[in-house]
Order: C-alpha cells, then structure tokens, then sequence
C-alpha cells in the first residue's frame, strides 16, 4: 500500500538518518518528545480510558478516535527479549551485543514498549524482572544526530 510513507517501505528507505527513528512521523511524534524531556508517555483513549498501543487512531476497545498521551510510571517488567550479537544492518556494528526487549508496563500489562535493555548482565535476565525505565540516546555510527528513548534496566 504506497502512500506518503514510501521510506517505510522494505527496500525504499531513504531517510539519510535511518536507522535513527523518524521523530516527525504523527502517530508516534509525542512519543519521541516525551522522551526527550525525561518523559515515558503512552497514548490513552480518551472515551475508555484504557491504554491504547500500538498508538491507533480508533480505540479497539470502544472504537473512540480522542486520545491523550500521559505520562506513566517507568516500572513495569521484562515481557520478552533477545541478545543480539550479529549486526544485521552495518550501522548496529558497534553496538553487539545488544538486548532489544518488551517490556509489560505496571499500569497495564498489556502495554508491550519495544525497547533496549541496558546496564544489565544478559544472563541475568529473566521472565518478570522488574524494570525501570532510564532515557538513554538512540545513536549510531556514521548516521547524524540522536534520539533519547526509553530503554529499561533492572529495577
Ligand atoms: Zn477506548
């Protein structure tokens, strides 16, 4: 489905920052200005009041377009996660190994952010080990710039 998204595309990337994340993109753009500020901010639906993530324009629980973004505590627990040791795209070289994660947020466990695990033994992780969030920059070799992003560590 072509739109005006086309550097979305597998194979049509064409954004000079990429693999940095595209902090003008609307449905996720307070997202990233949260971060910025220290903020983990999660959209809520305005009629329901539940959380609403992916960041969707119509609440699949009461099919209400409102939403609000609200701060949110930071805690929650390790959903799932994997060590990365092979840098698929060259500008994740530096960075192996890693520890991409899900992490199920405290105010609603259904709420999964992908995210990093950071200043952790990789070994030490677990199923449900509480987490805490800590803002830490998205960056990376050869690629202009940087973007603050909610990674996690144990709690
Ligand atoms: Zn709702």
């Amino acid at each position: 489905m072509a739109d005006e998204q086309d550097h979305r595309i597998e194979g049509k990337i064409t954004r000079a920052q990429f693999p940095l994340p595209d902090v003008t993109w609307p449905a996720t753009a307070e997202f990233w200005a949260g971060a910025a500020r220290d903020e983990l901010v999660i959209p809520r639906c305005d009629g329901c009041g539940r959380f609403r993530w992916y960041p969707k324009p119509e609440c699949p629980a009461c099919a209400a377009e409102p939403y609000s973004w609200v701060p949110v505590s930071g805690r929650g627990t390790l959903f799932s996660w994997v060590v990365v040791t092979h840098p698929f795209l060259p500008q994740f070289a530096d960075l192996v190994p890693f520890v991409p994660a899900l992490v199920a947020l405290d105010e609603d466990p259904g709420v999964r952010l992908p995210t990093r695990m950071v200043d952790c033994d990789p070994d030490a992780l677990a199923f449900d080990l509480p987490v805490t969030v800590t803002f830490r920059p998205i960056a990376f070799a050869g690629v202009d710039g940087s973007v603050p992003a909610p990674m996690f560590v144990p709690a």
